[in-house]
């Protein structure tokens, strides 16, 4: 390679893109290894059961637009027996077994998981839209970890918080968002059952079908009866949920609306909550940073889960004097990028999860146009049918755009200057929110200044969108409060150790 081809390389000078796009054979993965059920009822009890409401919905795949299966609707009343149910199981099984005995279903739940990974893969895809190589690599192992972590935890509580008794809370409604179905699933029932609570989860209305089968492994794990219930509708049963009077803990993921009305219904009550919410993540990049490796966590950070990821890095935040460097490689970048099938195991970005989804994506970046934005567009050819929204970024945004501070959850990036890691500091600061950040740059010193002055409850430096069981995952300001994993995530579940304040405490002396 001659000097001035390898400058090329390392710099990055941009080539035109390929007229016709980036083309590969198709790759779909199977579907013929397992059967759906047409109908899905309630599972309470440990038994599937009609709802008393009657009603049932259908879950259709966002990639074709066709009905997958149906649904049942739970109403209050059904919300209530899944809560006595959830009631009997603590007072006459979960809460007084052995701890040793509690972690060895745990421990079986997470095998059964890695067991029925390809199946529960493949149904994460239809169901959501989400890319095969996504729910196989990243939700479903990371799904099945958080299960074997807290499994860990279950006889060893006594240690996790020291000079404090490790007693469970009692009955925890859980009620989980459509962009990660059986990941939200699992960070919300392995700490509740490892610490020996009894559970009530709702999933998300377009993505019920993961959660059903979790309810199948739950059956086949022989966990008694009761000690987890499986409630599937809209945002009216996950409200009988937090207005149910024998809940003693509500812990929700979604959105910041939702959790600000659940935070208004519990006060003044006995329950518990913990709220995992909304962000609108900076990924900061420094003039010094390795330029290709941040491109690689830029578009990780977006276009990754179709940006339907709560820490998603929406806004990149670039220094001045690498502003245009960085476009033309993102440029080229999100022009490589795979858009379509789902299935195919050659797909970056898959389907939006939902027609009301991709509106609201449109609406957005229809007012980002309008405010004078400039919009750069991947010319990937989008499928015909289903929902689909091509790789997009926004340059000459101003911190005031509504595409700078609302969370669009697509795949769309803000990208904004700054001089000084003051000035970056307080733009990445700037938003209601605090979820995540990401600080590119080949100082260490800088990354640890940085990290500091973040308002965020992850900080990842040189990387983007990693996640592990062991780690806390939570917000600051609206975001949302409290923790969830690694022994952070153990107190929101404990009634000694279990408050907000200790949470947080615990995490800042980590
Ligand atoms: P959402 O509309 O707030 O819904 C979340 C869950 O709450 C769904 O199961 C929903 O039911 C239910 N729900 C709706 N209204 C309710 C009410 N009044 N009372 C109780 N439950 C209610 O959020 P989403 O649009 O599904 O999810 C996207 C949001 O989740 C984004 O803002 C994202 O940032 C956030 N998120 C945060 C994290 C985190 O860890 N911080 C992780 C993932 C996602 P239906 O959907 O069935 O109507
Ligand atoms: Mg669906």
């Amino acid at each position: 390679m001659t000097t001035k081809e390898l400058a090329t390389t390392v710099q990055g000078t941009i080539s035109k893109p390929p007229k016709k796009g980036w083309l590969y054979a198709p790759s779909p993965e199977g579907t013929d290894h397992f059967r759906l059920k047409p109908r899905y009822e309630l599972f309470v009890g440990g038994k599937w059961v009609e709802p008393q409401s009657g009603k049932y919905f259908p879950t259709i795949n966002p990639a074709t637009e066709t009905v997958i299966a149906e649904v049942a609707e739970a109403n209050a009343e059904d919300v209530d027996r899944a809560v006595k149910a959830a009631r009997k199981a603590y007072h006459k099984v979960w809460s007084k077994m052995k701890p040793a005995e509690r972690g060895k279903y745990v421990y079986r739940i997470a095998r059964r998981i890695q067991e029925r990974a390809r199946e529960l893969a493949v149904v994460e895809t239809l169901d959501g839209g989400k890319p095969i190589k996504e729910s196989r690599d990243v939700d479903v192992p990371l799904a099945a970890a958080h299960f074997f972590h807290y499994a860990g935890w279950a006889d060893k509580l006594e240690y996790a918080f020291a000079g404090r008794r490790a007693r469970p809370i009692g009955v925890a409604g859980q009620v989980i968002p459509w962009n990660f179905p059986l990941l939200m699933a699992a960070w919300k029932l392995a700490p509740a059952l490892a610490c020996g609570n009894t559970v009530v989860l709702k999933p998300a209305e377009t993505t019920p079908l993961t959660a059903m089968i979790l309810a199948e492994i739950m059956q086949e794990c022989e966990l008694p009866e009761g000690v987890v219930n499986i409630v599937t509708g809209a945002g009216a049963t996950g409200a009988a949920i937090v207005d149910h009077p024998d809940i003693d803990k509500i812990a929700f993921t979604g959105s910041t609306g939702v959790g600000k009305r659940i935070q208004r219904a519990v006060a003044g009550t006995k329950k518990r909550v913990t709220l995992e919410l909304g962000g609108k993540a900076a990924n900061i990049v420094f003039a010094d940073a390795a330029i290709d490796q941040a491109v690689e966590g830029i578009i990780n950070g977006i276009y990754f889960n179709q940006g339907h990821v709560c820490c998603a890095g929406s806004r990149l935040l670039v220094e001045e004097s690498v502003h245009d460097l960085l476009v033309r490689k993102l440029t080229r970048r999100i022009e490589t990028l795979r858009v379509g099938d789902p299935l195919d195991k050659n797909t970056d970005v898959g389907a939006i999860n939902s027609k009301m989804q991709l509106e609201k994506i449109q609406e957005l970046v229809a007012h980002g146009v309008s405010e004078g934005c400039q919009i750069h567009q991947s010319r990937a050819q989008l499928p015909s049918r289903g929902y689909f929204f091509a790789p997009t970024f926004f340059t000459g945004v101003a911190q005031s755009h509504r595409i700078a501070q609302e969370e669009i959850f697509g795949p769309v990036l803000s990208v904004i200057t700054f001089r000084t890691p003051d000035e970056a500091v307080e733009k990445a600061n700037n938003t209601q929110y605090g979820l995540s950040a990401g600080i590119w740059t080949d100082k260490a010193a800088k990354v640890f200044w940085m990290a500091k002055r973040m308002r965020a409850g992850v900080v990842w430096a040189n990387t983007f969108n990693k996640f592990d069981a062991t780690s806390p995952f939570g917000g600051f300001k609206e975001s949302g409060f409290g923790r969830e994993g690694g022994r952070a995530g153990l107190a929101p579940y404990l009634a000694d150790a279990g408050s907000f304040a200790s949470a947080r405490s615990f995490v800042e002396a980590e």
